[in-house]
């Protein structure tokens, strides 16, 4: 597995605003959507492309579009909406998937309680979405999943890592010979007793969207 932290100083700039308790909810939208279209610069590097001619004014000019099977883009909800549409702004022609987990706070283990994608993604690039990867259970549930349907590749962009979460995809998917990545804005110090990443941001879907 390749992570990449992406080094910006305009990525930590809104990560720290994300981070601090007093910025609101429509600010922190705001911002993990700025934040994820710059993550998603990078985390696109390797998006496959086809070779095209187009006539210009003045003469023919080589160039790429994007081939398909176009990628998949796949929220996990509910916080991965909040990083939707910065995905698909970078990624217009990208089909969106969904799949529903959630973390079990007594056991920590993730359950999927909706799906919504294609049953075959032989082929497909997928990017999953969701901002926090802290114990990891969750993103290899997903990512697992997509492999399971025929994924060539997975990259999960997140805005927070904590190493316990990487080291559990490692742990995951060692030997496995899958091609996966994370792209993070930052790779933070640990796990709470209660599964937060310290320093963290807090609960994002509740900053996202309020305690429900
Ligand atoms: N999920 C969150 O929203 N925040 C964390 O710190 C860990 C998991």
């Amino acid at each position: 597995m390749e992570t990449l932290v992406v080094d910006h100083p305009l990525v930590a700039h809104k990560l720290t605003t994300l981070r601090d308790v007093r910025t609101d909810s429509p600010t922190f939208r705001r911002l993990a959507d700025e934040l994820v279209t710059l993550l998603a610069y990078e985390a696109t590097r390797d998006v496959r492309t086809t070779d095209v001619t187009v006539s210009t004014p003045v003469a023919e000019a080589h160039g790429v579009r994007m081939a398909r099977p176009y990628p998949l883009v796949v929220p996990i909800l509910r916080a991965g909406l909040g990083m939707l549409d910065g995905m698909t702004r970078l990624l217009p022609t990208a089909e969106v998937g969904f799949l529903g987990m959630i973390r079990n706070e007594s056991t920590l283990q993730a359950e999927t309680y909706a799906t919504r994608l294609p049953e075959d993604l032989s082929g497909r690039q997928c990017f999953v979405v969701d901002p926090m990867l802290a114990t990891g259970g969750t993103l290899a549930a997903a990512v697992q999943f997509l492999f399971d349907r025929g994924a060539q590749d997975v990259t999960a962009i997140c805005l927070l890592a904590a190493p316990e979460g990487l080291a559990h995809m490692d742990e995951v998917f060692a030997g496995s010979g899958k091609p996966i990545r994370v792209v993070t804005a930052a790779l933070d110090e640990r796990l709470n007793e209660n599964g937060y990443i310290v320093p963290g941001l807090g609960d994002a879907g509740d900053r996202l969207y309020g305690v429900v």
